[in-house]
């Protein structure tokens, strides 16, 4: 008998999501076509069959592409070990696309939220973000998931199951160091090496995409590994809060307490996020407390440090400043190099030793961009069959070394001018005219407007609010100087290399 309602008895939400989506089917199942198309490529007939063939498309939503697959084992490979090979690929090939959901479910329905019947119960208890957690549970890692758990709150909840998935590629062995992340990484060892407990706790700080989240996974695969029996639970702060919100929601925070409180090791991925949750953040005190007290392990990571952490309640800021502090600063060149050379032995594809010189120069916000880099090229040179060479990368990678270059800011180029003409950066800003201060300040303009896209009187208002009629002119100036003299030509020119390196 065919069921009759098919369609009908979907939930409200799912029938919203498919209709939203209508008009763009065919062409997002092209579009997915071609990303199965090229993991198939990649990966080998081999593993694609072993783990992504069942992978379906369930829709597109906003900058995200949901997928689904039918059981929890392979939805949880997939997403610690192809998360990123998907996002990237979708990135290819929609443009605006950044996530990609993997969930559970074999009709296609909105099955992430199945496990949520009381979504439409009683309302969020911190703000209207909590209903977007049942989703994002790592929303800076990329690998976004649903956990799909027993619907009674935490009662049955495993620590397996309530442990983020770990990527099996961020290990010890797969991170590069050098002087910016070197504290880190040692920190890091020493915490899933030590069998004692040798500071509570590491808390690791720093931008996004340099490596926090692979030093937590590495400590984690560290540990399970040599000790078993030792519980470690590694989760996002969001998902630490979805989960207390939860317990709240099924007046079943005594079982949170205790599950909690029972691990060996607690590691907390982007604590930032529960910056001005109040009563998650006292939970999170508590466990935090209880967990030292007991000598077990606590690691943490930020995008800054804890006194910085806005929103977050001073004793709890103190309390994370005591154990090991450890900040993993922006990358440099030898660095970025050294994570370039590495990362391209992986690749089916040889990478000239010129080419990864040259993105190591220009591509200097963070590692998951190198990265990113790396399998555009590759993948590109892989579609058209043709080597890889400096004009193929430049071209292939257009905008975003673009957007890399706009990074450089007014700020930067100020100091540097500065510290170039051994002046003080005040100076940038002061009403003093004399050429000693006058004419770095004048090639400060200048770059600014070469190598930033502000506007000449945003330029005008950096350098002390001058006028953008000043701006110009210093422009002019600079520019007629350096056709006439070499020496000074060669100086800008450098100044703008290493602001750009
Ligand atoms: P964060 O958590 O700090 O935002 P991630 O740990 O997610 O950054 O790192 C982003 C990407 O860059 C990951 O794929 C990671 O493996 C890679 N990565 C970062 N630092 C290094 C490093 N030093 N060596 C190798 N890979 C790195
Ligand atoms: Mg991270």
């Amino acid at each position: 008998m065919e069921p009759e309602d098919e369609g009908h008895g979907r939930s409200p939400i799912s029938r919203r999501m498919a209709e939203t989506n209508a008009p763009h089917a065919d062409e997002l199942q092209r579009q997915w076509a071609r990303v199965r198309a090229r993991l198939r490529e990649e990966c080998g007939a081999q593993t694609f069959r072993a783990w992504l063939r069942t992978l379906t498309l369930v829709r597109r939503d906003g900058d995200a592409v949901v997928l689904s697959v039918g059981t929890k084992f392979i939805r949880d490979r997939v997403s610690a070990q192809f998360a990123d090979r998907l996002r990237a690929l979708w990135a290819g090939e929609a443009p605006g696309v950044t996530t990609v959901h993997v969930v559970l479910g074999q009709s296609g329905d909105a099955v992430e939220l199945q496990d949520e019947p009381e979504a439409a119960g009683p309302g969020p208890v911190e703000g209207p973000e909590t209903e977007n957690f049942i989703l994002d549970t790592n929303l800076s890692s990329g690998h976004v998931m649903s956990t799909p758990t027993v619907s009674s709150g935490l009662a049955g909840e495993s620590l397996r199951g309530l442990s983020a998935p770990l990527d099996h590629r961020f290990t010890f062995d797969n991170f590069i160091t050098g002087t910016p992340n070197e504290l880190a990484f040692a920190a890091a060892r020493r915490v899933a090496e030590s069998e004692t407990v040798p500071f509570n706790p590491l808390f690791l700080y720093g931008g996004v995409g340099l490596g926090k989240t692979h030093l937590m996974h590495a400590i984690a695969w560290h540990i399970r590994e040599r000790h078993p029996q030792r519980r470690v639970l590694y989760l996002s702060a969001e998902k630490f809060m979805y989960q207390f919100i939860r317990a709240l929601r099924f007046k079943d925070t005594v079982a949170f307490k205790e599950l909690f409180r029972s691990v060996d090791v607690l590691m907390i991925d982007d604590v930032q996020f529960i910056s001005g949750k109040d009563s998650t953040q006292d939970e999170f005190f508590h466990t935090f407390n209880a967990l030292v007290d007991q000598n077990r392990q606590v690691v943490i990571s930020a995008d800054k440090s804890p006194n910085d952490l806005d929103g977050m309640e001073d004793r709890l800021k103190s309390r994370l400043g005591w154990g090991l502090v450890a900040d993993i600063h922006p990358t440099d060149y030898e660095l970025r190099l050294g994570i370039l050379q590495s990362k391209a032995e992986d690749l089916a594809v040889p990478i000239p030793p010129k080419v990864l010189e040259f993105l190591a120069h220009k591509i200097t916000s963070n590692v998951r961009e190198l990265e990113g880099a790396l399998i555009r090229i590759s993948a590109h040179a892989q579609l058209v069959g043709r080597e890889i060479t400096l004009e193929s990368t430049a071209e292939s990678l257009k905008d975003l070394l673009k957007a890399n270059d706009k990074r450089v800011t007014i700020e930067e180029i100020q100091k540097r001018v500065a510290a170039h003409f051994n002046i003080r950066v005040a100076e940038m800003h002061s009403a003093r005219r004399s050429r000693a201060v006058a004419r770095p300040r004048q090639i400060a303009m200048y770059l600014s407007k070469q190598l930033t896209q502000r506007s000449l009187p945003d330029i005008g208002r950096k350098f002390g609010g001058r006028d953008h009629t000043t701006v110009m002119h210093a422009v002019k100036k600079v520019d007629e100087l350096r056709a006439a003299d070499r020496h000074f030509d060669e100086d800008v020119d450098m100044l703008r290399r290493m602001l750009e390196s």
